[in-house]
């Protein structure tokens, strides 16, 4: 049994609180772990430890704060084997899966090495006579993020490497169902030669999101996580006068065009639609073919494809997902096929009996493809997160178009289709955050954004790439102008640099 406590100040910190929560090993459903759930006092007490290395930290040259990232990337890959395995046994992903995580998350990271050019500022020499003007980046002081469960690498080296880079001290607050990696990613940034407290590692659960919300020190919040809690924390962090940027649910859909390619099609449904289990916030959700000799022809394709897909545990290297992440997770998501069912979809392949033979206690779910799913059912309107996929058939694209557009989730979307003019016009007038075009899942490379529209998104710039050193630093413009000037005497109309 894994305890789990707090890192803070470069060492393990026991909770105090007295208040736990279980960790689970969903390939088998047994508890792993205990994870401390921290009080406000606890938050307060990692902040202040944050507050204190801060300063010198900031004041480090970026180059060598780079250096230290660069070794925390060597750390991270000695350690991935081990680092995949943990994340594995507590999220429930593939262990291949789990790599996936770790690299997307390293890819920001390396990103992030580039922090003495990113952070460059702005000059202009002679702006005026004499005067010459000036634009400094600096970081905000202690920030924080707060990640949910489904990529408990990813999300937190996507949040923790661009702050830290930028000279500020970071609290991450993962989720409390897989704290696992995040905990050993404190270990390795201390390993790596970073200083202590500038990457604490909070447990807990709403206690201490509250208290990170109201905390006078902390500059900025990075969420990532479901909308209501998103919008929760927006709300609440900005009327604190924080900087927050939150990201939430998704719904996203793949429409299919009735000239797509449709082998390379359901190939592109089956992995977006059922990897992970479907808990991917860029999962596709919602497939739309246009017209109706696609829509007969898709569904009779994926229907096979999706009763056949492999579901094993965690460890198994031939398995195309492994468990969900909670026996909750379970029950809400084979309550939504209940729903779906009675709402008036058809249900074509029923994967709630599903059984893993030998992990019977596992929290598995088989595959479900819902047809004739209507935008007013409410498997259409709300985020399931898990293997089940919805048809919707679309009679032209313009439909198609609104149904994505119209949606209140716009995460990511993906077009197949092998007209280049269709497809143009799609990504002009899509109203969703990230784009595929025969590209299922289009999360951005490290070098550009990620981020949803509508309420897949709160807050104005998005993560990773260059929003995210403008998000975790603040600009200072300075206009200077030298002795000589100063002899000019006072002037009391306003200065303009005509
Ligand atoms: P969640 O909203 O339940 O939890 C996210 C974080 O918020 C966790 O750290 C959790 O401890 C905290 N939290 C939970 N309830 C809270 C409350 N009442 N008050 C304060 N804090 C609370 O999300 P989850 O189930 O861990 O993750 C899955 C969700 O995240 C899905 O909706 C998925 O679409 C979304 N997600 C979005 C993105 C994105 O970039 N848009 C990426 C990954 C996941």
């Amino acid at each position: 049994m894994i305890e789990y406590g707090h890192f803070i100040g470069g060492q393990h910190v026991a909770g105090k609180s007295g208040r736990t929560a279980e960790v689970f090993q969903p390939m088998d459903g047994t508890v792993r772990g205990r994870v401390a759930l921290a009080s406000k006092a606890e938050v307060r007490a990692a902040v202040e430890n944050a507050a204190a290395a801060q300063p010198a930290w900031g004041a480090t040259n970026p180059q060598r704060r780079a250096r230290v990232l660069m070794k925390f990337l060597d750390l991270i890959a000695r350690d991935n084997e081990a680092l995949a395995e943990i994340l594995a046994r507590e999220h429930g992903k593939t262990i291949a899966d789990a790599k996936g995580d770790i690299q997307r998350g390293v890819e920001v990271v390396e990103f992030a090495l580039g922090v003495p050019h990113l952070m460059k500022g702005e000059y202009t020499d002679g702006a005026g006579p004499g005067i010459d003007i000036y634009s400094l980046r600096q970081p905000l002081g202690v920030v924080a993020g707060i990640t949910p469960f489904n990529f408990p690498a990813m999300i937190p080296l996507w949040k923790l490497a661009p702050a830290i880079a930028c000279g500020n001290a970071f609290i991450l607050k993962p989720s409390e169902r897989d704290p696992g990696v995040p905990m050993k990613l404190g270990e390795l940034f201390i390993e790596a030669g970073g200083p202590p407290g500038i990457l604490n590692v909070v447990n807990g659960d709403k206690e201490a999101v509250d208290a990170i919300l109201d905390d006078p020190d902390i500059q900025a919040i990075g969420f990532v996580g479901s909308t209501p809690i998103a919008h929760y924390i927006y709300s609440r962090g900005t009327a604190s006068g924080k900087r927050v940027q939150c990201f939430g649910g998704a719904k996203n859909h793949m429409v299919v065009m009735p000239d797509a390619d449709m082998d390379q099609t359901v190939d592109a449904l089956i992995g977006a639609g059922y990897g992970s289990a479907g808990e991917r916030c860029m999962a596709i959700s919602v497939a739309v073919p246009v017209g109706q000799k696609t829509a007969d022809e898709l569904v009779r394709r994926l229907i096979p494809r999706v009763e056949a897909l492999k579901i094993g545990p965690s460890t198994d290297a031939s398995a195309d997902f492994g468990p969900v992440v909670t026996a909750a997770a379970l029950e809400k998501i084979k309550g939504y096929v209940d729903l779906g069912v009675n709402e008036g979809a058809k249900l074509v392949v029923d994967g709630r009996g599903f059984r893993m033979q030998g992990y019977e206690n596992g929290f598995y779910m088989g595959g479900c493809l819902f047809d004739h799913v209507t935008r007013d059912m409410r498997i259409y309107k709300e985020e399931i997160f898990g293997p089940v996929l919805s048809v919707v058939r679309a009679h032209d694209y313009s439909e198609a178009l609104s149904l994505c557009n119209d949606h209140e989730y716009g995460n990511g979307v993906a077009i197949f289709t092998r007209d280049g003019d269709a497809a143009r016009d799609f990504a002009s007038k899509v109203k969703v955050g990230m784009v595929g075009v025969n590209v299922p899942i289009p999360v951005p490379v490290a070098y550009y954004t990620f981020g949803g529209w509508k309420r897949s998104g709160f807050g104005d710039l998005n993560q990773h790439g260059p929003d995210s050193i403008r998000f975790y630093t603040r600009t200072k413009t300075v206009t200077a102008r030298w002795p000589s000037g100063i002899k000019d005497g006072a002037q009391f109309s306003i200065p303009t640099m005509g």
